[in-house]
């Protein structure tokens, strides 16, 4: 994918950032990939495309062996329901002017299921990412960074994905409900067997939850494997350079 800027030229010209080139990869279900790398080397371009925000200018993206480039409406639809996005800031992708019940149930309402039904899986939900079921009434900006995060998770888990792409999903969050968070996006993947496609500049936190990790540099994979491998007997310098950057 190349994005073309203004920024930073002379004479207006656009210069051509290729934000991601030659990414291969395939993810199995029940799977959790990491992609690492530092700042612009392409991890949230690649999960933009894989959800169709972005449209690569070559190259494929296949989900069960169909191309989501060649879907109809209502394939894509379909699609868009079975992978869910969790974002770094969910107080950026959470409705400030809707009650928590509001956020988690219209989703399920556009997709035909009736509004007590709907209601009764918010509760659900909330359960199952540890809030109690008083959250329904109230508004995002009444929680704890850490409980909206759950929130977020709740809401892509409403429609029953089977993959989850998490871009920067902890990033914004201290250290300790860090951890929180990431027990319970492992405890969740594995008891849906969900698939998670798991992006984070922090090698630390991918190394928490992934099987196996991507490292990109630049736009490219320079590496793949187990993550213990990654982490334990890296095959580039860069790799390297980004373990010995954890204190
Ligand atoms: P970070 O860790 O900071 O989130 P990243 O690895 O997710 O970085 P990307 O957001 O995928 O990086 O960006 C890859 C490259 O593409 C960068 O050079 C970035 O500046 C560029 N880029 C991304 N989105 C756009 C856009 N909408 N317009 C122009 N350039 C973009
Ligand atoms: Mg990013």
């Amino acid at each position: 994918k190349t994005f073309k800027t203004g920024s930073g030229t002379l004479f207006g010209k656009q210069r051509v950032v290729k934000a991601v080139q030659d990414v291969n990869f395939e993810l199995f279900a029940g799977e959790t990939i990491g992609i690492v790398g530092e700042s612009g080397s392409g991890k949230s371009t690649v999960g933009r495309c894989l959800v169709r925000l972005i449209d690569p200018e070559a190259g494929r993206v296949m989900i069960e062996g169909a191309d989501i480039a060649h879907m109809s409406g209502a394939q894509l639809r379909n699609q868009r329901r079975k992978m869910q996005m969790i974002f770094q800031d969910p107080f950026s992708s959470l409705n400030p002017r809707a009650r928590v019940s509001r956020i988690l149930t219209e989703g399920l309402i556009a997709h035909r299921t009736s509004k007590s039904e709907a209601m009764e899986k918010a509760r659900a939900l909330l359960e199952m990412v540890g809030l109690d079921a008083s959250a329904m009434g109230r508004f995002p900006h009444e929680f704890s960074g850490g409980q909206r995060q759950r929130i977020g998770i709740a809401r892509a888990l409403a429609l029953d994905p089977s993959i989850i792409i998490a871009d920067e999903a902890v990033s914004a969050l201290d250290v300790s409900i860090q951890a929180q968070v990431l027990d319970l996006l492992a405890d969740l993947k594995t008891r849906l067997n969900l698939s998670m496609l798991f992006i984070t500049h922090d090698l630390r936190v991918a190394a928490r939850i992934c099987d196996r990790i991507i490292v990109m540099q630049k736009g490219r994979i320079v590496e793949v494997g187990p993550t213990g491998k990654v982490l334990h007997d890296p095959d580039t310098a860069y790799t390297r350079s980004l373990l010995d950057a954890i204190p």
